[in-house]
């Protein structure tokens, strides 16, 4: 049976990268609230503009916001799903679980602080196909366009070290709460992430066995 799984951790710590390389290989959607706010905000639509202002400041949406379009995306599920940054806080978490849908694990890529504002603000991604890269750990093949689909490849707008630091802060308070939540409920599975990117994946593999 496919998983139900929901992949967290620090911003930067790597949850985008594998998510993709999961979704793949397990044959999920990859569910991120992320990709879905960004999304909105560039089509301009009443959503994006009221999440706005938060992503811009690295503050977390308001819960209501974002259990809204998760509830509406997960409803047409009946497999199995990676959901990649959400939930973010207990009330999301409780949302989540008042939708009926059970999660088999949680899969937290934990990397410290002082690692990570450094991955964020070298981070780029491809404003196409949402591939993200490195300009150090994980360079493009052809400088500032995407290997997998060639378009230009830019740096979100709240990857800037001010906001990545708020973002940190969100994270700690809001966000971290829930390894407790998880931990308790025994689905928790917490995995190093500044292994490389392969052995992270690995490491995943094994815990979720497929
Ligand atoms: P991410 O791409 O997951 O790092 O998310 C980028 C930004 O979108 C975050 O800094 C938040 O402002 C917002 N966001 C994404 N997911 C959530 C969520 N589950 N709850 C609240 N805000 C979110």
């Amino acid at each position: 049976m496919k998983k139900r799984v929901i992949l967290m951790g620090p911003p930067g710590g790597g949850k985008g990268t594998q998510a993709k390389r999961l979704t793949e290989a397990m044959n999920v959607p990859h569910i991120s609230t992320g990709d879905m706010l960004r999304a909105a905000r560039k089509e301009g639509t009443e959503l994006g503009k009221q999440a706005d202002a938060y992503i811009a400041n690295g503050q977390l949406v308001p819960d209501a916001l974002v259990n809204g379009i998760v509830a509406e995306r997960l409803a047409k599920e009946t497999g199995g799903f990676l959901l990649d940054g959400y939930p973010r806080t207990i009330s999301q978490a409780e949302a989540l679980r008042e939708s009926g849908q059970a999660v088999d694990a949680v899969i937290l890529i934990d990397v410290p602080d002082e690692k990570l504002v450094s991955r964020i603000v070298g981070r780029l991604s491809c404003g196409s196909c949402g591939s993200v890269y490195h300009l150090t750990t994980m360079p493009p093949k052809t400088a500032g366009k995407c290997d997998k689909c060639g378009a230009d490849l830019v740096q979100r707008s709240d990857d800037k070290e001010d906001v990545v630091r708020e973002r940190l802060v969100a994270y700690h308070n809001q966000t971290q709460p829930l390894v407790e939540y998880y931990s308790r409920q025994g689905i928790l599975h917490s995995i190093d992430g500044e292994m490389s990117v392969d052995e992270v994946f690995e490491k995943i593999r094994q815990v979720l066995e497929f």
